[in-house]
Parts: C-alpha cells; sequence; structure tokens
C-alpha cells in the first residue's frame, strides 16, 4: 500500500536549510500494523504529514495505493487524503461543541454524505468502538480514553485503506493507552492498515513491525 523510495524533507529556515528527512525508503503491506519508532525531533511528524498527503517531500518517490503522489496537484493530494487515510492526532483534535455522534458524522457530511445516513454511520462505528452509550457527550464530558476513541471512530467512519496515527497513547496514562493499542490490534487482525508513530519503544512493541527512525535516517 505504501512504498517510499529516498524521500528526503528540508525546512527552510532563512538562510539555511534543515535537512529532517535524509533518504527514507519503506515498503508497507496491507494488513500490516508498523510502529514508526524514534527519539523527538527525528523528524516522525514529518515523516507522517508526507505519508497523510499533508505534505509532500523534496525528492524521492512515494506510491499510495498505486498513486504516485508526486505527481498530484493539491486537490487530487485533498481528494487521495480522504479517501485513502484515517488520522488519530495525540491531542484528539474534536470538535468541542459538537457531540461524539456529529464529530464521527462531520467527514461524511463534508464529503456530501446525507445527514441521516451519516448519523447512522457513525452511530454503528461508535458502537463499535464502545461508546454506543454515549453517542450524545461532548468532547468534554468524556474521558481522555473515550475522547480518543472516539477520534478513532471518526478516523474509522470512511473506511479509509490506511490508519495513520501520530502519538495516539501520548495524552493517556498507561492503562487507558493500553486499551486503545489493544483496540488497535482487534482493528488490524480484522484487516486494517495502521501506522502508528510513537518514540515509546513498548507502545511499539505493540505493532507487528517496527521501523526505527533516528536523526531522519531509517536504522535497524
Ligand atoms: P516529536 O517526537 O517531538 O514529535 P518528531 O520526530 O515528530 O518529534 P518532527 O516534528 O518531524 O519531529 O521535526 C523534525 C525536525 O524538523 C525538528 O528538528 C523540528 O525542529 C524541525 N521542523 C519541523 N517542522 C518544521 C517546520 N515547519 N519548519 C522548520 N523546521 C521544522
Ligand atoms: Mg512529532
Amino acid at each position: 500500500v505504501i512504498y517510499m523510495k529516498d524521500i528526503v524533507k528540508s525546512y527552510k529556515m532563512g538562510k539555511n536549510t534543515l535537512t529532517v528527512l535524509k533518504g527514507i525508503s519503506i515498503k508497507i503491506e496491507k494488513g500490516e500494523f508498523v510502529a514508526v519508532l524514534g527519539p523527538s525531533g527525528s523528524g516522525k511528524s514529518t515523516l507522517m504529514n508526507i505519508i497523510g498527503c499533508i505534505d509532500v517531500a523534496d525528492s524521492g518517490e512515494y506510491i499510495l495505493s498505486g498513486q504516485n503522489i508526486k505527481a498530484k496537484n493539491e486537490d487530487e493530494l485533498a481528494y487521495i487524503r480522504n479517501k485513502e487515510i484515517g488520522f488519530i492526532f495525540q491531542k484528539f483534535n474534536l470538535l468541542s461543541k459538537y457531540t461524539a455522534e456529529h464529530n464521527v458524522a462531520f467527514p461524511l457530511l463534508l464529503r456530501g454524505v446525507e445527514k441521516k445516513a451519516a448519523q447512522e454511520k457513525a452511530r454503528k462505528v461508535l458502537e463499535d468502538v464502545g461508546l454506543g452509550d454515549r453517542i450524545d457527550h461532548k468532547p468534554l464530558e468524556l474521558s481522555g480514553g473515550q475522547q480518543q476513541r472516539v477520534s478513532v471512530a471518526r478516523a474509522l467512519v470512511g473506511n479509509p485503506n490506511i490508519l495513520l496515527a501520530d502519538e495516539p497513547t501520548g495524552a493517556l496514562d498507561t492503562k487507558t493507552g493500553n486499551e486503545i493499542l489493544d483496540m488497535f490490534v482487534e482493528l488490524n487482525n480484522k484487516g486494517n492498515t495502521i501506522v502508528m508513530i510513537t518514540h515509546d519503544l513498548e507502545v511499539a512493541k505493540r505493532a507487528g513491525r517496527i521501523i526505527n527512525v533516528i536523526d531522519g535516517e531509517i536504522v535497524d
């Protein structure tokens, strides 16, 4: 599903250029659960943004589900992003004014799905993540672990090919974090492809495979 070859990414800071990814090559197959492990500042979020088509590499090749990402314009990238990727963030990024149901239905409504159908699908996915009895709660009326479950439901609702999670347990205590990781393992067993970014070896060990990034390069 994900194929990257010699991906290089730099940030320009005035006169200086900071090369953050120094030739990253990875291959992630459909149905894998992969952790991208590395210390702070190693380039993990930069890599995640490129995998998720939020940002593009300066050079190198990126093929996502058979599509050559380099050749795409902004609109095409947005389309691919919506179709292929479900994002999960450390800080949940939920809309605080809206209920769990509306947060999960929102991406479908943006895509023009009819309201009733979107709500029905949202309720079903919330049930799948164990929140069938919390659909009318707003984010601040939910625990941290429950908020992260809502954001997992939101990521799942459009049936993406890949779940992309950046430090999904970073804002949670160990026990709650483990519940989210249990859910990832379960989702993976059902066939979901998951790419999880983390700086925590114990978290990474829950994945089927670890890709170790240090200072913008993959090490074994
Ligand atoms: P963390 O574990 O702390 O989240 P990370 O591995 O995700 O770290 P990145 O966010 O990818 O690291 O950042 C890698 C390097 O790139 C850092 O040194 C950072 O300062 C730099 N960097 C990131 N984004 C930008 C930007 N927009 N402009 C300039 N430099 C940036
Ligand atoms: Mg980061």
